[in-house]
This record gives structure tokens, C-alpha cells and sequence, in this order.
């Protein structure tokens, strides 16, 4: 569903654009007409994917390779109708590739958009791709297209709904990294990690998930992970745990993990965190043992003797009197 949903995004934003661009005259405009772009323009909005897989993907996904990629297409349209400039159908086909696929896929997920000037993938993880709350509004405006007579109008209107979207949840995940930083302050080093909440593929997420961020906090020391609604509402942590040795933060492909010393290497969950004295502390425990730990120098070290004794009672109330 979530890749039915991916590829579906490409074809009706690219659709759109080429409709939007080439068949704006009502008085020439067949259903024939339109469906013939409709067609094409969603072939433009896959054409990377289709040319893409393994090792030519960084080319196929290059924006300056788009207006070559496109030649084909353009050279079809204008054999099947005469009366656009081929300057403006290369033109149109160009766009529709660079906006609907390229920043589509940009928008969510690592694309080496400038090779081959630069072999870096870059994205800007806001979209998970496939989201319903895109393609759905587009897929009514391009069905909407063979039967109203305000279709500009329409496609106009969806086209400004999806971009609003997308505006308010690049609002919404500068907010949200915000508060988790506020939320778990923690070492100079720590990586705070914001990402649409994704799905493993199998499992279906419904409607409403899509609506809500995945965060990762990893520093040497911590892993936290938990989901923020989009728009308002709090954290729901699921995992808070402290490691007593330092790992190593590591990023593999965009992806930040904490890599520990050993497969096995022993973690507590943290129950409370306070300052106490201008001092940053963590009250954590295991199935039999309870730690105090704090942060001195920007690393986390075991508090042991009468101040672990005195925070461990100090934590402990706080954390009756939240509940
Ligand atoms: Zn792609």
C-alpha cells in the first residue's frame, strides 16, 4: 500500500503539472486529449524509478540528466498533437519530472539530486512517501479532470492543499526537534533525529499515524525513542534507557545509531530526570538495582555513597508525586 501510495504521488503530481501546463484551452481540450497527457505526465513522474534501480539510480535521479530523460516523451506528444511549440512540451515534461519526482522523492527520502557535481544523497525527511493525505486530494483532482469544467480550477485547488500540507508539517518537524531537545537535554554530542513515523511495509498504518513524527534522541551514553503527534499534542516516550560506557554515535547512509561495545552490552531504564543543585541527574534501574547517574564534563558517570542514597529519595518522591 505504502509503495501503491509512493509511485501514485510521482504520477498524479507530474499528471497534473502537464495538464496544468499544456492542456490549460478549454476549447481544444478532448477527454482524449486529457487522458493522453494524464498518461504521459505520470510516465514523466516515474520515469527515474523505471531507469533507475542499481547503479545508474544516482544518474536517473540527477536534475540535470531530467530534461534528456524527457526527450522521448516530448517527441510522442508532439507527433500525437501538433499545436504545442516543442520548446514548451520539452519545457512542461522537464518540470513535471523535476517537481514530480525528484523534490517528491527529495522531500522523503535520500536522493543525489546534483550528480554527478556531487555524489551526496540529501533529504529533507518530511514526507514518508505514500502518504494518503497527498495523494489522495491529487488523485480526486485528476479524476475530477475528465468530467468538470472548472478543471484548472480543481487541480489549482489540490495542488495548493498538498502544498500546504507539506509547509505545515516543515513547521511542524522544526517544532518538534525543538521540543525533544527541550525535552531530553543531554550531551554536546547527542543526535536529535526527526522523521516521519515510518511503516515496516507489512504492518498498514491507518490514516491518522501518518500524522505524527518518530524521533530518536542517541547520545554515547542514551537511546530514547518514542512519536510526536503532528500537529499538538505531547511525546509518548516507548524506550529510555542509559548505557554505563560510552558508544560510539554512528552514521551509516543518513541513519544514526549508537554502536555499544559488545552485542550484549547491558542498559537501564531511566525512570526520572531532574537538576538538583544545578545538577543534571538520572534515576535509573534494571530488574534488581537502582542508579543514580549524572552528567559531569558532558559524559555520564555512576553516582555512588550518601548523594546516591539522598537522590534516589529525592527522584523517587518527585517521580511519586507526577503520578
Ligand atoms: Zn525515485
Amino acid at each position: 500500500m505504502v509503495l501503491f501510495g509512493h509511485v501514485l504521488t510521482h504520477m498524479l503530481v507530474s499528471a497534473s503539472l502537464v495538464i496544468l501546463i499544456l492542456d490549460r484551452n478549454s476549447n481544444t481540450s478532448t477527454i482524449r486529449r486529457r487522458l493522453f497527457f494524464i498518461i504521459s505526465g505520470s510516465i514523466a513522474g516515474v520515469l527515474p524509478d523505471i531507469l533507475g534501480p542499481g547503479t545508474v539510480y544516482t544518474w536517473s535521479h540527477s536534475i540535470f540528466l531530467s530534461p534528456i530523460l524527457v526527450i522521448p516523451l516530448v517527441l510522442v506528444s508532439r507527433i500525437v498533437y501538433k499545436d504545442k511549440s516543442l520548446i514548451r512540451v520539452w519545457l512542461s515534461f522537464t518540470t513535471a519530472l523535476i517537481i514530480g519526482h525528484l523534490l517528491v522523492d527529495y522531500l522523503g527520502h535520500e536522493v543525489a539530486l546534483f550528480f554527478p557535481l556531487s555524489k551526496m544523497e540529501i533529504s529533507a525527511s518530511i514526507l514518508l512517501l505514500g502518504d494518503p493525505w497527498i495523494w489522495l486530494p491529487l488523485a480526486v483532482g485528476v479524476l475530477i479532470v475528465f468530467i468538470s469544467p472548472k478543471r484548472l480550477l480543481v487541480l489549482y485547488t489540490v495542488l495548493i492543499i498538498v502544498f500546504v500540507y507539506t509547509g505545515l508539517r516543515v513547521c511542524s518537524k522544526v517544532n518538534t526537534e525543538a521540543l525533544i531537545k527541550s525535552l531530553h537535554p543531554d550531551q554536546s554530542s547527542t543526535q536529535y533525529v526527526v522523521i516521519p513515523r515510518t511503516s515496516n511495509l507489512i504492518e498498514e498504518l491507518n490514516p491518522l499515524d501518518w500524522l505524527s513524527w518518530s524521533f530518536e534522541v542517541i547520545g554515547e551514553y542514551r537511546v530514547i525513542t518514542g512519536s510526536v503527534p503532528l500537529f499538538g499534542g505531547s511525546a509518548n516516550t516507548n524506550f529510555n534507557v542509559i548505557f554505563p560506557h560510552v558508544g560510539i554515535i554512528t552514521n551509516v547512509n543518513n541513519i544514526v545509531y549508537r554502536k555499544g561495545s559488545s552485542n550484549t552490552e547491558q542498559y537501564f531504564s531511566v525512570n526520572y530526570e531532574t537538576y538538583y543543585n544545578q545538577q543534571h541527574y538520572i534515576l535509573a534501574n534494571d530488574s534488581t538495582h537502582e542508579l543514580v547517574f549524572a552528567l559531569l564534563d558532558d559524559k555520564w558517570i555512576e553516582v555512588n555513597g550518601q548523594l546516591k542514597e539522598t537522590l534516589i529519595t529525592y527522584m523517587s518522591m518527585k517521580l511519586i508525586d507526577k503520578r
